[in-house]
């Protein structure tokens, strides 16, 4: 009834949890937000949520990161907001920079080309840094580095269920490589070239291909054949990585690392806008054993505008089963169903 994942699951017994227990049960982990200055009263509602929910009891750290330092306002306001320990911590300016490789003048007409097709964001540099940052450069920086787990929280973002058991440790104990919420479409024009160098690397790679991937989740068209065209041959299936819970040894290993670089070394992080959740989807889907991939159902979500809402009585203010509150037409966007077709509920 809850949708909890099956034991074992740690839960809290005694001052097992405690903020300041040297000898917790905590596993090696953090919850993970980059975020700007500007978004602090968008992050306190996402903290609130998460803390309320989950983190008051479990107590993990928060790992803030941004390209420019963090206010006092910032640190005080956050401070404020849990009782775990806080991290806060400055991208290294080799990870946030565009590469030398980058064309400027091809990046320049492509933006015009993009901005045409209608691609959100294509125009904003920043957005295209962050793409690429959140898909092959997060779990590099030293603050990271002996950290293993992850919760990527962003700013405004709300969590509706209680959560009462260790979610990181299930993920260690479970062998769990990735979790995710909410499973779309993409806009097909912002990764046309992706899967086409996808295909050259793995002509290359083939022994990376995993035995148990789940290739038939990025090449079924679903009910999106026009998406599956324009993007030459992905479906565009990705897990929506606003919420990610995930392994950083994955991203870490030497199959994501040659992946990572040759996508990076193609340019489409500039010329054209690939995200990193149809690059970390893309990552999974054929290098790793789909059975490593949990569909968290117990964990109610949003992010404006879609929802993971649990029918349990564990969850407040978000209506069971509900997938959009926007236009009726994103509701075409839900890729869920083909998820649960070539993998399972989990
Ligand atoms: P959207 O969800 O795709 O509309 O993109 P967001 O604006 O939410 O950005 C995704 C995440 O990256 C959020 O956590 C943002 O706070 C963060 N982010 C995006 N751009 C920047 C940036 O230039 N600097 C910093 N520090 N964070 C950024
Ligand atoms: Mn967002």
């Amino acid at each position: 009834l809850t949708g909890e994942p099956p034991e074992p699951l740690r839960r809290i017994k005694g001052d097992n949890y405690a903020p300041d227990n040297p000898k917790s049960d905590r596993v090696n982990a953090t919850i993970l937000s980059l975020v700007r200055n500007e978004e602090l009263v968008q992050l306190l509602q996402s903290m609130r949520d998460l803390e309320r929910t989950w983190n008051s009891k479990f107590n993990y750290p928060w790992t803030f990161i941004n390209d420019v330092p963090f206010t006092e306002e910032f640190k005080k306001k956050t401070r404020a907001a849990t009782k775990a320990e806080i991290r806060y911590e400055v991208v290294p300016e080799e990870h946030w920079g565009v590469p030398s490789w980058i064309n400027r003048d091809l990046y320049a007409e492509s933006i015009e080309v993009l901005k045409e097709q209608e691609v959100q964001y294509m125009g904003k540099t920043s957005y295209h840094q962050m793409c690429r940052w959140n898909s092959g450069l997060f779990y590099k920086h030293p603050a990271l580095v002996n950290t293993r787990y992850y919760w990527r929280v962003e700013p405004n973002v709300h969590f509706f269920c209680d959560i009462d058991y260790d979610v990181f440790a299930y993920m260690q104990d479970h062998n769990k490589t990735y979790g995710f919420t909410i499973n779309l479409y993409d806009s097909p024009q912002s990764v046309a070239g992706l899967w086409p160098a996808t295909e050259e690397f793995i002509a290359s790679h083939k022994d990376y291909l995993h035995p148990n991937n789940a290739m038939k989740w990025l090449t079924d068209p679903g009910k999106r054949a026009e998406n599956k065209q324009l993007a030459n041959g992905y479906s565009t299936c990705h897990f929506w990585s606003n919420f990610e819970i995930g392994d950083m040894d994955f991203w870490r290993g030497r199959v994501y690392e040659d992946y990572f670089n040759h996508l990076d070394r193609a340019g489409g992080f500039f010329y054209e806008r690939w995200g990193d959740a149809p690059v970390h989807s893309i990552a999974l889907g054929l290098f790793e054993d789909k059975k490593k991939i949990h569909w968290f159902r117990d964990i109610g979500y949003q992010h404006i505008p879609f929802f993971n809402c649990p029918n349990s009585p564990k969850c407040k203010g978000c209506e069971a089963g509900k997938f959009t509150d926007g236009e009726n037409w994103l509701h075409r966007e839900d890729c869920r169903p083909n998820w649960f077709k070539f993998v399972g509920m989990g």
